[in-house]
């Protein structure tokens, strides 16, 4: 454990007198060593412009970030060339609602959300809807935080064109039933979009075993930069789709009168990209890579569970994530306590944990409250510090009771 938390130097700080406790992982993850100094590197000795430069620079910086698309192609089981990087899971799910959505979906066609997405899986439907007469159907939530998949069969039918929904519940860190979902969509011939922004960081992906269409998902939440994501897609449909932004790089020639697009994955990386920021994305693989999913999963689930139980003990805890079918965020509410006075107290003491309605406003609706706390684990977690959370986190309520 000490050589995994040993390779975050910002862990090391304190907060006034308080060690950090950082439990807001699943709001974005701190990055290792590795991949703060391959920024470093890059801005110390390869920085250049990418695919078309004739000079030394240009050609390592290319080779660097192509080799980067390489490997997280092989890290969710895809294809290079059909690994689009995006500033984010925000901007992926834009891309497929402009750039699939507006062309594909027809006045009457139905896409399936549910009623657990972060707003970045609700609000560009939301928007489609508006403008070209979708409609939207939900898949919702019982008392337990879990979705409802009684009526999947009725829900997914010959009218659903695409079904998208987030694997992990970033508020609630719920695991998704998706084999289900996805069979029932392909049944139906639906095509599907995953939302991993949450489940990239807790298990290993592979896109094509899963029998998906298109999946999202950030690197800040997976050890690596921020305003960096990823925007996977079938070669077919990538293919079919529209650009989503036009200028240079994204052509293959261009007239006064027409211009024609460059083949994938360029068609759809307008302008100058993140060049710095993908080049160190691949050492957050790599760093995945050196742990091994196995030992991941086993310090997650043991962190997990450890934390559940710590706060199950603690009497006005009421804990919203359903036990055993969550993994990573951890949401609770104190009766009569607003969440925001208790994330305030705990970071007098070091801890961060996050507090709101966590971009889902119409589950907290559901649910009848404003927001929760959710504290969120990673593998440099320690029990340690869920200890001096737990016991903090207690205090706390007896001092604002
Ligand atoms: N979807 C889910 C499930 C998320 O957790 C988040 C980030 N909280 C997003 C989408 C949006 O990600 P980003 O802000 O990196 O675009």
């Amino acid at each position: 454990m000490n050589s995994i938390r040993s390779q975050f130097p910002i862990l090391s700080q304190s907060i006034g007198k308080f060690p950090l406790v950082y439990l807001d992982n699943a709001a974005t993850t701190q990055k290792p060593l590795s991949v703060i100094e391959a920024l470093n590197e890059y801005y110390l000795a390869q920085n250049s412009n990418i695919h078309r430069g004739a000079h030394h620079l240009a050609n390592k910086a290319t080779e660097l970030y192509e080799n980067s698309r390489n490997t997280i192609a092989q890290f969710i089981g895809a294809k290079p060339h059909e690994v689009n990087f995006t500033k984010g899971t925000t901007e992926s799910i834009n891309i497929l609602m402009y750039c699939f959505g507006k062309k594909f979906l027809k006045k009457g066609d139905a896409i399936v959300l549910t009623e657990m997405e972060h707003h970045a899986n609700l609000v560009p439907w939301l928007y489609l809807k508006e403008e070209i007469g979708i409609e939207i159907r939900y898949l919702y939530m019982n008392s337990n935080c879990e979705l409802e998949i009684d009526p999947l069969e009725k829900i997914i039918d010959e009218k659903v064109k695409l079904v998208s929904l987030a694997y992990v519940s970033n508020a609630m860190g719920t695991i998704h039933p998706i084999e289900t979902i996805i069979n029932q969509a392909k049944r139906h011939q639906a095509l599907v979009h995953l939302d991993l922004a949450q489940a990239i960081a807790h298990f290993p992906i592979h896109v094509e075993k899963l029998n998906i269409d298109f999946c999202s998902f950030s690197a800040h939440k997976v050890f690596g930069p921020t305003g960096l994501g990823i925007f996977w897609g079938k070669e077919k449909w990538l293919l079919q789709m529209n650009p989503f932004l036009y200028g240079g790089e994204m052509i293959k020639e261009v007239f006064l009168d027409h211009a024609t697009y460059n083949e994938l994955p360029y068609k759809f990386e307008a302008g100058t990209p993140n060049i710095g920021d993908v080049i160190a994305f691949e050492k957050s693989i790599r760093f995945i890579d050196s742990i091994g999913w196995n030992r991941i999963s086993e310090i997650e689930m043991e962190l997990y569970h450890y934390l559940y139980t710590k706060l199950e003990k603690i009497a006005p805890v009421k804990i919203l994530s359903p036990k055993n079918k969550s993994i990573g965020a951890l949401s609770f509410i104190v009766e009569n306590i607003h969440p925001f006075d208790i994330g305030q107290m705990l970071d007098a003491k070091g801890i961060a944990i996050r507090t709101g309605h966590h971009c889902c406003q119409p589950m907290m609706r559901k649910l009848e409250i404003e927001g929760t706390c959710r504290a969120s684990i990673s593998i440099y977690n320690t029990k340690e510090e869920i200890d001096f959370f737990a016991n903090t986190l207690e205090k706390t309520i007896s001092r604002l009771q």
